[in-house]
């Protein structure tokens, strides 16, 4: 008899609705979750929410599966084998937060630094920063260095916020829309919906994409561009639009700093800097008196163009005559781009004129008046509706960070952020990095039993921010905030595991991650990764790293490696906070945050990990999470969420504050606030006034509304950063210049590198390895339909992506005498792996790709040995190193932007050969079963839902 699991989930058969929010991937959408008695039947769109009004996608959908997953673990684990062998013993939680606060109060009491503690993809990092900052470790980070630190980064210092979580294109009004390499996993509803809008008005889309899968399937145009060239291809849309004067001067003047002046005096420790005033204010050249006045003062019109001797020595001129300088240089003209970028020249003529006409014929005037910072009155809001969206494509480059600065500025040119029919942002964006803290974690504020001073991850603005010692030698475990990668504002958790094993800068004691699947797909070099994990001082025995504490809900390849499991629950079974502290969900228009619940129980003898984070800080009296007499402050993280105050009347939740339930933004915990939340569907929003909803960073009537929320203690408008004079203050550093000064090797990379102004170069790799040797692109990316490593585990979502074949283009197959279902050898610097291949037609001919994550160790995730994810699906991961082939002077460099530290994941470099034909091919490099953590469901090999029986046996459920 087959072991027959009837699920019965008809949703007809539902006694109660539980309003809350989806986790199966990052978008946070509304969910109402269709219950009967402690059952799950049915889960479908909250129509009422913001981010998704009531539409749902094949993951949300499938969460029940998610929710019902056999690979969800039951108990806290305490490693009884070798790491690796996925030997485990069941212990209770009292054992458990024993031992983890045994090894962690050591290390607090004497070199906090010990203590690495990193997390994935989870959303709530508000708590998890200020946790480690209690701690008083400088070495915590999420997962944003290996994704799309880049165009987070770049985003904030140019304009003060990048898309998704902070901003979006405005659907309703824009003319024309371009998306560049966008993760299809990513604000994955919300683009959906706003292209639905698009598609109903016959609005252009044009697509920049190496692979044409997904919006880029949709689109009206697809430019297969070539991999790592997207600065290149953006700069000659700017230099055809500058040198067709079809630029927004007005906007530059009013809300850029392209009129402030810049020092010119080569050699100078202030070349390149802005003029100041004895108040530090920035300087302009005035119109009427042709004289340098402060950028601040109301009524003046700078000028873009002159020059001014300065009394030292050397001139001042506009940012703006830099701008023309540099960008309209031919080497940054169509023709002299479309070698490299694979984009005949004629496209970017045809495409730049596109541009311009729906920004200038076609602008977009709401009869709304409204007053800026200066006090100047606006009797409409004008705008140029051409918008744009961008994600990791052209981020997981180690030249993203400078392309991802030079998309906004295209935008800017054009006079089209956060103006109607442009890109907007969302509160509490926009919000610049001068405004946002420093990183804390210098060595003088790392002290035992002492939190840091600050959160440790922050915007450093010049070099005096860095992390680094007196030596100029990095302080974090990753090397975060040093010379190595300065702005690496969301740290480089792709190097914490190499980094830590070879002691480098030191070696630390506990190792505690979260949601992260570093032994496999979310490391470099995955089976070097696993030998770091597993291998032992051969003096002592112990492990290079000591100790490892992991958290998960799932049985993830990751689990095997680690010494203590901390079992989490599933996302349907805990309270959450999507908080405006953190990554906030909402909208141009309105201020939004949202929880989650417990819509039903555990059944197993599992915790959240939020409230186990505190119950452990408690443990170790850590201050904030215990009161004066050393007692626990919060029951658990649904009382945190109501009750932690980061400052007076600012709490994790926005909404129903102060004791009536009615303040927003700012007001006293209110004991009732999660109810309120419950009855109100999960989610709590306010609308902008109408007179703030355009020209945020300028709006007076925006800055008074950010106030009163608490987005900021008083107002912050302030000037698009298209000169960055941050990068050109750390250009002074690499020339000799002030007290802080990258080392000698790292000098000729930064003056490369840290130009003011975007500039490309070459992707690393690409450049270092031989182009005969290694000729063709390879590239990995998520599909809409799954989220990380997680998806695979779900029998719906495995119907849709059950292996993943590299998809190459048909010449390449030509050449290669391949097709569909034959086998090929791919190789790198660093690895050879066998796949599986599929020929396609819409790629860039020089570019072969894959979906990532799909690809599973034989053994995890409660999935068959023999399931096809691992006979048939592959990680890129194993071509792919974390540091960069060997140099001249025999130095390696991380394989990351030189900037923010943003893994070059997409910088992939192959060479690809015909495998011999074998019927019963596997994937390799092939992996030994991992062991199974103890009493884990036993997969049903027939599901049923509902009336419509969905039956198969084990054979075809797990293969
Ligand atoms: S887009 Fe993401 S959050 Fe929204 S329903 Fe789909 S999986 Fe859930």
């Amino acid at each position: 008899m087959p072991d027959d699991k009837n699920l019965n989930l008809s949703p007809k058969s539902a006694d109660r609705i539980a309003k809350t929010t989806c986790y199966m991937c990052a978008c946070r959408c509304g969910i109402n979750v269709h219950i009967k008695g402690d059952e799950i039947r049915y889960i479908e769109g909250n129509r009422d929410h913001p981010v998704n009004n009531g539409v749902l996608c094949a993951k949300g959908s499938a969460g029940i599966m998610q929710h019902l997953s056999p690979a969800r673990l039951n108990a806290p684990l305490k490693r009884v084998g070798k790491r690796g062998e996925g030997k485990f013993e069941k212990i209770s939680w009292e054992e458990a937060m024993e031992m983890a606060s045994s090894w962690l109060k050591p290390i607090r009491e004497t070199d906090p630094r010990k203590l690495a503690f990193f997390t994935g993809r989870d959303q709530s990092q508000a708590l998890t920063g200020w946790w480690a900052q209690q701690f008083g470790t400088p070495n915590f980070a999420a997962h944003g260095g290996f994704c799309s630190v880049n165009m987070a980064a770049a985003g904030i210092y140019t304009i003060g916020g990048a898309f998704w979580e902070f901003g979006s294109p405005d659907w309703q009004n824009t003319e024309l829309f371009l998306l560049f390499g966008v993760a299809e996993d990513h604000d994955s509803n919300p683009i959906k919906i706003g292209l639905g809008k698009l598609k109903d008005r016959g609005i252009r889309t044009v697509s920049i994409n190496p692979v044409q899968t997904g919006y880029s399937a949709v689109a009206d145009d697809w430019i297969g561009i070539t991999p790592g060239t997207d600065g290149l291809f953006i700069l000659s849309l700017i230099h055809v639009l500058m040198k067709t004067g079809q630029i927004d001067l007005d906007y530059l003047i009013r809300y850029t700093n392209a009129p402030w002046l810049v020092i010119r005096r080569p050699g100078s420790a202030d070349d390149g800097l802005f003029l100041r005033d004895e108040n530090g204010q920035p300087q302009v050249l005035d119109h009427k008196t042709g004289k340098p006045i402060s950028a601040e003062t109301a009524g003046i019109r700078p000028q873009l163009k002159g020059e001014i001797a300065l009394p030292n020595g050397g001139v001042a001129v506009p940012a703006f005559m830099l701008m023309a300088e540099d960008w309209l240089n031919d080497e940054h003209s169509p023709e002299a781009s479309e070698a490299k970028t694979g984009i005949p020249a004629e496209r970017v003529y045809a495409l730049a004129g596109a541009i311009a006409e729906a920004a200038f014929k076609r602008e977009v005037v709401i009869d709304q008046p409204w007053v800026d910072w200066k006090g100047e009155h606006h009797d409409k809001m004008i705008g140029r509706p051409v918008a744009m969206h961008a994600m990791r494509g052209i981020s997981a480059h180690s030249n993203g960070f400078q392309t991802c600065r030079a998309l906004p500025i295209l935008q800017i040119l054009i006079g089209s952020v956060e103006t109607p029919g442009g890109f907007r942002f969302k509160p509490p964006y926009p919000k610049p990095a001068h405004i946002h803290p420093r990183p804390a974690g210098k060595p003088d504020q790392v002290k035992p039993s002492t939190p840091l001073p600050g959160a440790p991850l922050g915007y450093p603005m010049s070099p005096d921010d860095l992390l680094v010692d007196d030596q100029g030698q990095p302080v974090r475990i990753d090397k975060a905030y040093s010379w190595d990668a300065p702005l690496s504002a969301h740290g480089l958790m792709h190097m914490v595991i190499s980094n830590a094993y070879a002691g480098d800068p030191y070696p630390v004691d506990v190792l505690f991650m979260y949601m992260a699947n570093m032994a496999w797909n979310s490391s470099m070099n995955t089976r070097g990764v696993i030998d770091m994990l597993t291998e032992t001082d051969p003096e002592t025995g112990e492990y290079r790293i000591p100790k490892i504490i992991y958290s998960d809900a799932y049985s993830s390849e990751m689990v095997a490696y680690a010494d203590l499991i901390l079992p989490d629950t599933t996302y349907l079974e805990r309270h959450d906070c999507i908080s405006l502290l953190d990554r906030p969900i909402c909208e141009p228009d309105c201020v939004a945050d949202a929880i989650r619940w417990p819509v039903v129980e555990p059944d197993r003898d599992v915790r959240g990990f939020q409230s186990t984070l505190l119950d452990l800080g408690a443990r170790l009296g850590l201050p904030g999470m215990v009161d004066a007499d050393g007692k626990p402050l919060y029951r658990d993280y649904a009382d945190y969420m109501t009750n932690h105050q980061r400052k007076p009347g600012i709490g994790p939740l926005a909404g129903f504050r102060g004791q009536s339930g009615k303040d927003k933004g700012r007001g006293d915990p209110n004991p009732d606030q999660i109810d309120a939340y419950i009855a109100n569907g999960g989610f709590w929003s306010e609308e902008l006034p109408e007179n703030a909803r355009y020209f945020k960073m300028a709006n007076q009537h925006y800055q008074d509304f950010a106030v009163k929320m608490g987005f900021f203690d008083k107002p912050e408008p302030y000037c698009f950063q298209i000169y960055s004079e941050v990068l050109q203050k750390f250009q002074l550093a690499a020339q000799g210049h002030g007290k802080n000064q990258p080392p000698q090797h790292l000098r000729e990379r930064i003056k490369a590198c840290f130009t003011p102004l975007p500039q490309w170069y070459a992707p690393f790799e690409g450049d270092m390895v031989d182009s005969d040797t290694y000729p063709i692109h390879a590239l990995t990316q998520r599909p809409m339909a799954m989220y990380h490593s997680w998806g695979s585990q779900n029998p719906w979502l495995r119907q849709i992506h059950g292996h993943n074949p590299l998809f190459i283009p048909s010449g390449l197959a030509r050449s290669l005498q391949v097709q569909d279902g034959d086998w090929v050898w791919v190789s790198s610097h660093h690895g050879k792996i066998k796949v599986p291949v599929a020929v396609m037609e819409g790629v860039n001919p020089h570019t072969v790709w894959t979906w990532n994550a799909i690809g599973k160790r034989r053994g995890a995730w409660q999935l068959d040995p023999d399931a096809p994810e691992a006979r048939k699906g592959f990680l890129l991961n194993h071509l792919i190193h974390e540091l960069l082939p060997m140099r001249g002077d025999g130095l390696r460099w991380s394989n990351s932007d030189p900037i923010t530290g943003q893994a070059a994941w997409f910088d992939l470099k192959v060479n690809i050969t015909k495998a011999d034909h074998e019927d019963d091919a596997s994937a390799e490099p092939a992996f030994p079963i991992l062991g199974t953590p103890p009493d884990l469901e036993k997969p049903a090999s027939v599901l049923r839902y509902g009336d419509s029986i969905i039956a198969r046996d084990k054979k075809e459920n797990n293969q």
